[in-house]
């Protein structure tokens, strides 16, 4: 069976992060066809679409996608419908993409980048599950209406328990290959749609025994987060829940650099992409920091292509690569080694053993 990889650069750095992360799964002898396709602004210029066909029909073929970012200050004054960010969206939506995997992991290296204190967030490593294709951001009917001369606005929270299911199964099966807890968040005591979340969560748990279901409130999870975020493992939320927590988690770590990022469909063929923007005010200096997209690399292999062990090995390599100090501008330290993308890149491949 061939295993395909589409990889998409984008636009800013995207170029030079991905190229780091396709020489690591090269390296890894796994047999990955890798083929690379236009997305975003880069594809606004060369097709007049964000999103061209022949991305699609690449993106459909594909495995596994991996992006680095879209977006600049260039298209900013397009049309909506041809802004890179359209690209993003409609990727998204072509492939099903409903669960979004964020881990948010701060190595002990790297602890001063954090606003909180050492203390509190050194070792940290959680993932946040958030469900994507649904809840208040979709749900019907909404809209701006005026009635006796007063304007109003409404959005409709909404979720079936099917879309409940498939996304708490992600949660659980992600939490049997970590530490075996799931944290489920949800706001049960003033919203229903989110007493069905509690109901249907609590009813897939005996489905796996290994792991241990838990309940939160939002507003409670939103300051154990800052307070104590090292109790949770796993964490899954709806749309808007997810969409705040996941933010505020991946800020505990300080390093938007570091940070990777997956979003699966029923068959867990997936979407990778760091969590950071294109950076256009770094683009092309070879300075920006590859890690989170060869961090989204690891994930790849784990929720893919079940590769748990390649995974691991890209993940220690990255450790590795930290504890020798070695660091790219971003999270530099006096006292380090500063090194640029491709070097960085290079570091993690000799790393790899
Ligand atoms: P950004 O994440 O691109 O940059 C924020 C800051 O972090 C900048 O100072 C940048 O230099 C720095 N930074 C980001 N990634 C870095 C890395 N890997 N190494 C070192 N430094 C890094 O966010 P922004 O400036 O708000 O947005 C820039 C563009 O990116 C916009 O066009 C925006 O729409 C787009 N964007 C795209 C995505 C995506 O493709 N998923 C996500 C967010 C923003």
């Amino acid at each position: 069976m061939t295993k395909k990889i589409l990889i998409l650069p984008g636009d800013g750095i995207g170029p030079e992060i991905t190229a780091e992360a396709a020489r690591v799964l090269g390296a890894l002898g796994l047999g990955f066809e890798m083929e690379t396709a236009l997305l975003g602004g880069a594809a606004v210029d060369a097709t007049g679409e964000p999103y061209p066909e022949a991305t699609q029909k690449l993106a459909a073929e594909a495995d596994a996608v991996l992006l680095g970012a879209v977006g600049g200050p260039k298209w900013d004054t397009l049309p909506r419908e041809k802004r890179p960010e359209r690209g993003l969206l409609s990727i998204r939506k072509h492939l099903n993409l409903f669960a979004n995997l964020r881990p948010a992991i701060l190595y002990p290296e790297l602890a001063n980048a954090s606003t909180l204190k050492p203390e509190i967030v050194s070792g940290l490593d959680i993932l946040i599950v958030r469900e994507l294709t649904g809840d208040i951001y979709f749900g019907q009917p909404l809209g701006i209406r005026e009635r006796r001369g007063e304007r109003f606005g409404f959005n409709t929270m909404r979720y079936t328990d099917t879309e409940i299911r498939r996304i708490g199964r992600v949660a659980f099966e992600a939490a049997r290959k970590r530490n075996k807890k799931l944290c489920s968040v949800d706001k049960m005591n003033v919203l229903e749609t989110t007493q069905l979340w509690r109901d249907v969560m609590n009813e897939l748990a005996p489905e796996y025994p290994d792991v241990t279901l838990s309940h939160m409130l939002v507003d409670n999870a939103a300051m154990q987060l800052v307070r104590a975020p090292r109790q949770f493992d796993v964490l899954v939320t709806g749309n808007m829940f997810g969409d705040i927590l996941s933010d505020e988690a991946s800020m505990l770590t300080g390093s938007i650099g570091m940070l990777p990022s997956a979003s699966l469909d029923e068959n867990d063929k997936g979407l990778y992409e760091p969590s950071h923007g294109s950076a256009p005010d770094i683009a092309g200096q070879d300075v920006a920091n590859p890690l989170a997209t060869i961090l989204s690399a690891a994930m790849l292999l784990r929720y893919t292509f079940n590769e748990e062990e390649a995974a691991r090995r890209v993940e220690d390599a990255v450790e590795k690569v930290l504890a020798q100090g070695f660091r790219t501008g971003d999270i530099f330290e006096a006292g380090m080694t500063k090194v640029g993308t491709r070097q960085m890149g290079e570091a993690v491949l000799a790393a790899l053993g």
